[in-house]
């Protein structure tokens, strides 16, 4: 497994991509402009070399891309649903320039109009978008803890959505463990976490998750409130989070933290517990 975490844009792409290496990060995900604005920056060549150079240099990789949080592909609002494509359209696009290979997507909302309306649409809008994903770059749906009206925290919701799209399509799972405890899965222990991969099995398999967001939750299972800890202070807890790690999960698995207070000595804490975890020795 790669081991990597989360870094938010302050101090910058070529900043954030420095400080994961520094901290032993193998592989980082980032969000390419600010999680909460429509506007996606256009990168100009000597950026994008830039950029590439840093990520080089550092040996990061995969660099893995996280959609604004805005972006909702199930929404029945019209102007909402519009910018959503177009922002999904260049995130795409940056990855595939910063040579990027997964950009994760939560799953949308229905926001109101209903499960199946909000899955139909969804579905609709990816068939029409993932024509135009360019090569190189796979969409990642990215499982959530279910609150309110989204669509994306059942195994099975996620598998409709697959199954719809056929084969052949440049479509993963980035599966997140808060999110999949905190909508009803089982991470705590061995029995759960087979039930769990068995429920994974059955409705899209396991070769179809490429990247793994390693939270614990603050939130009890089955709770559908999205709130991630510090590695091994959470309810999923140490044994739990073990036993997920050492699942014959493929050697080359991306594995990012997403865990609260970030940019600041947890950071380290966080990598730490999950390199102990899996086995490793720290970088001295
Ligand atoms: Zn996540």
């Amino acid at each position: 497994m790669r081991f990597g975490m989360h870094m938010t844009q302050k101090g910058g792409f070529v900043k954030n991509v420095q400080r994961a290496a520094a901290l032993g990060c193998q592989t980082l995900q980032v969000f390419i402009g600010s999680p909460t604005s429509w506007n996606a920056p256009r990168l100009e060549p000597a950026e994008i070399d830039r950029r590439r150079r840093v990520l080089q240099e550092c040996a990061i990789e995969p660099l893995v891309i996280h959609t604004a949080y805005l972006v909702n592909l199930a929404t029945q609002k019209k102007e909402f649903h519009e910018k959503s494509c177009l922002l999904l359209q260049q995130t795409l696009r940056n990855a595939h320039l910063l040579g990027a290979p997964y950009v994760v997507l939560h799953v949308g909302s229905h926001v109101g109009s209903g499960f199946q309306e909000g899955m139909d649409l969804f579905i609709s809008t990816l068939q029409e978008m993932v024509t135009n994903i360019p090569p190189g770059v796979e969409l990642l749906l990215e499982n959530t803890a279910g609150a309110g009206t989204s669509l994306g925290g059942s195994f099975i919701t996620i598998g409709k959505i697959l199954q719809s799209l056929g084969p052949g399509v440049p479509l993963g799972v980035c599966l997140d463990t808060a999110h999949a405890w905190a909508y009803g899965y089982d991470l705590a222990g061995p029995a759960g976490l087979q039930d769990t991969m068995a429920e994974i099995g059955r409705h899209f398999g396991r070769e179809k998750i490429k990247v793994v967001h390693f939270n614990d939750s603050s939130t009890p299972r089955g709770s559908r409130r999205d709130r991630h800890a510090h590695l091994g202070e959470g309810l999923i807890g140490t044994a739990g989070l073990k036993g997920f790690l050492h699942y014959p999960w493929p050697e080359e698995m991306p594995v990012i933290l997403e865990t609260p207070e970030a940019g600041t000595d947890w950071d380290a804490i966080n990598l730490s517990h999950l390199r102990s975890y899996a086995g490793e020795p720290s970088p001295s």
